[in-house]
């Protein structure tokens, strides 16, 4: 039920009390609270079919006392301090952050957050800066062929450089195996770009994006 990018944002996940946003089928909130892992959570969801599954998934596991299903957009569904921890997986980099930015209100009190974006995760790394919040672990996984990156952050102060935002502090630093296969193949995909439009003066502003990008990734990654 529960595959291995979940069971590794369970590991992250501190404290008595979690939200998990765009929960889907609640499997995430279902295995921590059965595995007693915590003792309470709020699985949200903004569309109708999946907070239905959620409620139902929930009721079937006898958790409708500990897991309160609710639908709502992004943060509005939990109440300042209401919980110790927030997830948020499985979406866009950019929706994440605006889901960050939109409920900041929400994080005053500074909950842990475990963020799994499928892809653009600068973007949240951006938000949370301003958020006033720190990474402080930061992982890769790759489940069926995708590859997924997974971010811890708490409440702190952090300045990141232009590769650092990109490629994440931590996963930077430590470029493995997963990183590099993820990495060296946006690399070679940018380098065709590259290629197709080299010689096209219309594509001049593209061009020069584009090599920005790779000398970013000349300069940041040992591939
Ligand atoms: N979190 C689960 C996971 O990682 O497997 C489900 C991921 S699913 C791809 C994304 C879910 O987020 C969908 O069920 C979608 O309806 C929900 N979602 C998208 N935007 C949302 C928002 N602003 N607030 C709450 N849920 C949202």
């Amino acid at each position: 039920m529960i595959g291995n990018r979940l069971l590794k944002v369970a590991e992250y996940v501190k404290g008595e009390r979690m939200a998990d946003i765009g929960s889907d089928h609640a499997y995430l909130p279902i295995h921590l609270v059965s595995s007693e892992q915590i003792s309470y959570a709020v699985a949200g969801e903004i569309v109708d079919g999946p907070f239905q599954a959620a409620a139902k998934n929930v009721a079937s596991h006898g958790l409708s006392g500990r897991i309160s299903v609710r639908k709502g957009s992004g943060l509005e569904v939990i109440e300042k301090g209401e919980v110790d921890c927030i997830t948020i997986c499985g979406m866009g980099g950019p929706l994440i952050s605006d889901i960050l930015l939109t409920g900041s209100k929400k994080l005053a009190d500074k909950p842990r957050l475990i963020l799994q974006s499928n892809i653009h995760s600068a973007a949240v790394r951006n938000a949370l800066m301003k958020l006033g919040y720190q990474i402080i672990a930061e992982d890769i996984i790759k489940e069926k062929k995708h590859i997924y990156e997974i971010m811890v952050a708490e409440a702190g102060e952090m300045q990141l450089s232009d590769a650092e935002m990109k490629f994440g502090p931590y996963l930077l630093k430590e470029q493995n195996e997963t990183f590099n296969e993820k990495w060296q193949k946006e690399y070679l995909h940018l380098q065709r770009i590259e290629q197709t439009i080299i010689d096209k003066p219309a594509q001049q502003e593209k061009l020069q994006e584009i090599e920005a990008q790779l000398k970013l990734y000349q300069e940041a990654i040992h591939f």
